[in-house]
């Protein structure tokens, strides 16, 4: 059985990083990460400017690459994450010049998408917790933005939104619609159960986070060709209990094999042959 890990953080500066947790993934039988960038000020790039943002997507090229010379595939994503507007007009930056600045990151990340360094954007989309209406609003508009830039230059796209079920799937069914990007590069990241079968009936990709209880469920419910797993890492020491581990989804799905509940071709068709259509590998 070869594992797969659909979408991933790694923090050099602060935890392990990507090099260590490639080293351990493959030790677990990994063989693929998507890697997707944190906001700047996680890796201490804390300055409110595209410079930060400069930095921080160097920092994900060099990961990505450690993931490489270890021997896994790996398929990297950068973006503007919806916590990030509310951080920065915490700081007392308007909406207007956040929308700019997660403008010139979007361009920022097409010519590196351009340069064959960049393979998508993420992770942007909605905040899953209250916030100001208008900063959601704001994170909205800034996601049709990404869908923009994803479209015309043929990127996938990890969408972070509220787990809202029927709501949350027909909503950026609607939306994608006025940039035509194709559903095919769409991903939700991060779904619970009842968004998740919302996904898989709209024609999205979708991870579901490596818990037991949703793994049991969805892996045991053959209607799933959209389905990926994922770790959603964040490589905050100081943080340990809020994601899993990417070594978490060989662990928790091997255990399900073994006390019969999974089907282990199941299994590998979700790890190989889901991970390499979405990811286009
Ligand atoms: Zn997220
Ligand atoms: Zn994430």
């Amino acid at each position: 059985m070869k594992y797969a890990d659909a979408h991933c953080h790694s923090n050099p500066i602060e935890g392990l990083g990507a090099r260590e947790i490639a080293r351990r993934f493959k030790k677990h039988s990994g063989w693929f990460i998507a890697l997707v960038s944190l906001p700047p000020y996680h890796y201490g790039y804390t300055e409110l400017s595209i410079e930060s943002y400069v930095k921080s997507i160097e920092l994900l090229i060099r990961e990505a690459k450690s993931i490489r010379e270890e021997g896994l595939e790996v398929r990297v994503l950068a973006g503007f994450h919806p916590a990030e507007v509310d951080e920065y007009f915490r700081r007392g930056a308007s909406l207007e010049q956040i929308y700019e600045l997660a403008d010139k990151v979007f361009k920022l990340i097409t010519s590196y998408h351009e340069k064959g360094l960049i393979d998508g954007m993420g992770e942007v989309g909605r905040q899953h917790y209250s916030t100001a209406p208008q900063r959601l609003v704001l994170s909205e508009l800034i996601m049709l933005k990404a869908f923009e830039y994803a479209k015309d230059h043929d990127m996938i796209v990890h969408l972070h939104l509220e787990q809202g079920g029927w709501i949350t799937v027909r909503s950026i069914e609607e939306l994608i619609k006025l940039s035509g990007i194709s559903k095919e590069r769409v991903f939700l990241h991060h779904v619970d159960y009842e968004t998740s079968k919302w996904a898989e009936t709209h024609g999205f990709w979708y991870t579901i986070p490596a818990k037991q209880r949703i793994l049991k469920k969805t892996l045991t419910e053959k209607q799933r060709h959209r389905l990926l797993v994922e770790s959603d890492f964040i490589d905050d020491p100081r943080r340990p209990g809020v994601s899993s581990y990417p070594w978490d989804i060989p662990q928790r799905i091997n255990e399900l094999i073994e006390e019969g509940v999974v089907e282990k071709s199941f299994v590998e068709k979700i790890m190989i042959e889901h991970v390499k259509k979405a990811y286009l590998l």
